[in-house]
Parts: C-alpha cells; structure tokens; sequence
C-alpha cells in the first residue's frame, strides 16, 4: 500500500476513529481506577463476554437474558452514578445551569477546611488532608480507617486531635465527605526537597507525584500551613490565600488543575506574602 492509498479519507478516519475509542477507553479507565465503579466496570466486562460466549455457543436463553440486562445497562450507569456524571458533563460545560446545589455545597466545604486547618495551625496540631480529585486514592485509603461524614470543621480537628486514635497519617476527602483517616501515603524522595521537611511533609509531595490531589500539611513544627500539588510545595501559604486557591480549585475545577495561569496564582500568592511579611519562607519546590 503506497502512501497515497493509504492516507485516503477512509483511513484516516479510521484512525481518527480508533484514536478516539482509545482516549475515551483511557480516560474513562483513569477516571475509575480507585473508585467504587471499577469492580462495576470488571463485573460489566465479565457480563459482556458472557454474552459473547454464550451467542457463539447459542445458549438461547442465557443470551436473551443476558442482551436485555446489557440494553438497560447504559440507564443502570446514568442511575448509579448521577452524581460523577453531572460532575463530569459540568466540567466539560454542559448542565452548567444544574451546578448551583453542587457550588453551594462546595462553599460551606472550602468555608470549614479553612477553618480547621486554620486552627490546627495555631494549635500547632500536626496534619494532613488529602482532597481528592480525578484520580481515585483506593490504592491508599484500602488500610485506612474508613469514614463517611460530611465534612466539618469539628470533624476534622477531632479526628487530628493528639489523643484521638486516628490522628496519625492522612485524611481524605471527597467532594463534601471525609472518607478516611490515619491513610499512609507514599513519600517522596525528590532530592530538591529541603532538608528540614520530614515525613509528613515528603508524604505529601510523594502522593502528589503520583496521582492529581490537593494536599494540605499543618506543621506541627512550625504551625505552618503548606499546599502541595503535581510534586511542588508552597509553604507557609497562609489561611487567606489558602481560602483563594481553595475556592478557586473547587469551583472553578479545571481553573486550577492543570492550568498554567493558576500555577502562577498560587506561586504569586504565596510569593505577595512572602514579600509583605519579610520572616516567611514561602518556597516553591518543583517536581523531580
Ligand atoms: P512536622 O513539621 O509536623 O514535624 P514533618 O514533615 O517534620 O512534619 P514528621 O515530624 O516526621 O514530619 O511527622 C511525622 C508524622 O507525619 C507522623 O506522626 C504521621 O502522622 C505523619 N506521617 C509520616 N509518614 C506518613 C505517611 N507515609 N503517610 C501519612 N502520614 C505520615
Ligand atoms: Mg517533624
């Protein structure tokens, strides 16, 4: 096949085509490695190659049942998961309209992690808070203490109370719910890192190498307040621009994910503060 032939407008758009089964396939892929729709999606698989199986085999019968459950599959998806697909068709711009409860809900939550961490860090109580984005954080919360509360200013500072049993490690939160406490997260071994950053700290940056979260450390060192994300930290962020970046990321959703002009935001931020109040030590340290 010459060159000519082969680039004709059918093979191209077969290629197009194969391209674009692939992105979806990925994508869809990443979305649900973690979350409670993977074994949905391994089951689904299992069910789909039954019905193959049995249509090449022609077990009548098991095959009718099988394509009338797999034609109703696409409203028992919308059903199971109403709340990830209006998510995903609001970050692509659709159903934008539909968006206010999940805002609302969004401002109360930003309004209350300020808040904890915010006294967390004058209390000097060490901690971590994982907010979950894309990337599902099964791998990590599978040996976590598993939790299902609505996130609350309370609610996190007891769970990171010295006493409490479940103070150690990470917690991790999931649009407005915490869903686990006392996760052990991967450290990172950036050589770039300061040297007076410990475990918790490096604990941080590593999960933020290896998957899209937000995470916020509380110092109990220093009370500081750090925000690490894609393996950089910003240190001593402050509660008043914590609440900026915070807002934006959970409203904007994509604003600040991924997005160079937020990149900037968030170094600006800190580095205004760093200049206004000549003791800080803002410092913003890039991934390996
Ligand atoms: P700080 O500034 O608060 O002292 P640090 O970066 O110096 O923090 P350490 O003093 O080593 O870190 O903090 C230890 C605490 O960090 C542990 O008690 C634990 O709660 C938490 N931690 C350590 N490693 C991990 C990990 N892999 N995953 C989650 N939490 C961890
Ligand atoms: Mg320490």
């Amino acid at each position: 096949m010459d060159l000519q032939s082969f680039l004709t407008a059918d093979t191209f758009s077969r290629v197009v085509d194969i391209l674009l089964v692939s992105g979806i396939i990925y994508t869809t892929l990443i979305l649900v490695r973690g979350t409670r729709a993977q074994p949905m999606l391994v089951g689904l698989a299992i069910v789909a190659l039954v019905y193959f199986v049995s249509r090449e085999l022609n077990f009548v019968v098991l095959n009718w049942i099988l394509s009338n459950f797999l034609g109703s599959v696409i409203l028992l998806i919308v059903v199971l998961f109403q709340d990830d697909l209006r998510r995903a068709l609001t970050k692509v711009g659709l159903f934008s309209g539909f968006s206010n409860e999940f805002e609302s809900r969004s401002e109360r939550t930003v309004q209350q992690i300020v808040a904890a961490v915010s006294t967390l860090a004058e209390k000097r109580t060490g901690a971590i808070l994982v907010i979950q984005q894309d990337v599902g954080l099964g791998d990590y919360t599978e040996h976590a203490v598993e939790i299902d509360g609505v996130i609350s200013k309370q609610l996190l500072i007891s769970i990171f109370h010295q006493e409490s049993p479940i103070h150690d490690g990470a917690v991790v939160v999931k649009k407005d719910r915490v869903i686990a406490a006392g996760a052990v997260l991967p450290l990172s071994f950036s050589a770039e890192l300061p040297d007076d950053l410990g475990t918790r700290h490096r604990a941080a940056v590593g999960l933020s190498e290896k998957t899209d979260a937000l995470v916020l450390v509380v110092s109990e060192e220093t009370g500081q307040i750090s925000l690490v994300r894609d393996g950089k930290i910003t240190r001593d962020i402050g509660a008043l621009n914590l609440s900026k970046v915070l807002g934006k990321f959970l409203f904007a959703e994509g604003l600040f994910k991924n997005s160079s002009n937020s990149d900037k935001n968030v170094s600006s931020e800190a580095q205004d503060k760093a200049s206004s109040k000549k003791t800080d030590k803002a410092s913003q340290v890039p991934k390996k």
